[in-house]
């Protein structure tokens, strides 16, 4: 089973949730069995109770789980019905530790976050992937923040536990334009080497900006962050979000994840996707 785990970087709301949803459409055209994980790193432990106009509207699955919109892009993009166990919180990991604390089943131990909170997390992860080919997951909120922390620590130690060609990291980060117009690369270096400092490094770079990147901010970007040219993609503003997963693919992005994960589409024709 292969994992693709999707983080942001420099601010939220970048589009990291529709870039993990069109690799994931990709990789479901190419004929694979694809699900997806949202991890939104509230003390909440679903969005039942939050409130509509700070955090937008709530998502009802068919299992009844009341959850972020993001889980609704999730499914019509794969075109798959979600459960409860696909949105991962904070909230529901440490309720579940905390129970098991009091019910005594550490044995005594000091419970903590690492190893705890990680295990159950990496445990989430894998059960909801059971049973497909590629689990995409998404790490909600920006790196680098508080609450992401536990989750970004369990994804390394996930990624360590699994075979190289197992598991792909993919970071979304911002590319704005300085006044002159030139599209500015800082940002992306700034949160890349965040995300190093906690053990973790992207195999794929996506830059979000008004237009495509140019060639020459890829190289830079590549150079930067120890990725091939190759491994850069852009997701500049469209005015449909259905047209990402066509623009991606446009710029080679199903075929550069599947060489990286060592697996094999058997594509379907264009006119069936
Ligand atoms: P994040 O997961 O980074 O918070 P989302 O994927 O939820 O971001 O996207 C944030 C908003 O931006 C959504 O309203 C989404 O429809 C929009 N969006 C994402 N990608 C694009 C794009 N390429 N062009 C235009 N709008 C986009």
């Amino acid at each position: 089973r292969k994992f693709i785990f999707v983080t942001g970087g420099v601010m939220s709301g970048l589009g990291k949730g529709i870039t993990a949803a069109s690799t994931g459409r990709l990789l479901k055209n190419a004929g694979f069995d694809v699900t997806a994980v949202k991890i939104d790193p509230y003390l909440n432990v679903d969005a039942g109770t939050m409130n509509p106009y700070e955090h937008g509207e709530v998502y009802v699955l068919k299992d009844g789980a009341e959850v972020d919109l993001d889980l609704g892009n999730y499914e019509r993009f794969l075109g798959i019905d979600m459960t409860a166990d696909h949105n991962i919180t904070t909230g529901k990991t440490y309720q579940h530790v905390i129970q098991k604390e009091r019910a005594g089943d550490y044995l005594g131990k000091t419970v903590q976050i690492i190893p705890h909170v990680t295990e159950d997390i990496k445990r989430r992860i894998r059960e909801a992937a059971e049973g497909t080919d590629v689990c995409i997951v998404e790490v909600g909120g920006t790196v680098g923040d508080i609450e992401s922390m536990p989750f970004l620590e369990a994804l390394r130690q996930f990624a360590s536990e699994e075979d190289d060609d197992d598991v792909l990291f993919t970071h979304v980060t911002l590319v704005p334009y300085s006044k002159n117009g030139e599209q500015k690369t800082k940002p992306t270096q700034h949160s890349v080497k965040e995300l190093r400092s906690i053990g973790l490094q992207p195999d794929i770079l996506v830059g979000r900006s008004d237009d495509k990147l140019e060639a020459e901010t890829k190289h830079k970007i590549a150079q930067f962050c120890d990725v091939p040219d190759a491994a850069v993609f852009s997701n500049p503003d469209v005015p449909d979000i259905y047209h990402v997963p066509l623009m991606v693919e446009e710029e080679g992005l199903d075929e550069y994840v599947m060489e990286r994960l060592q697996i094999d589409g058997e594509a379907l024709p264009k006119e069936e996707r």
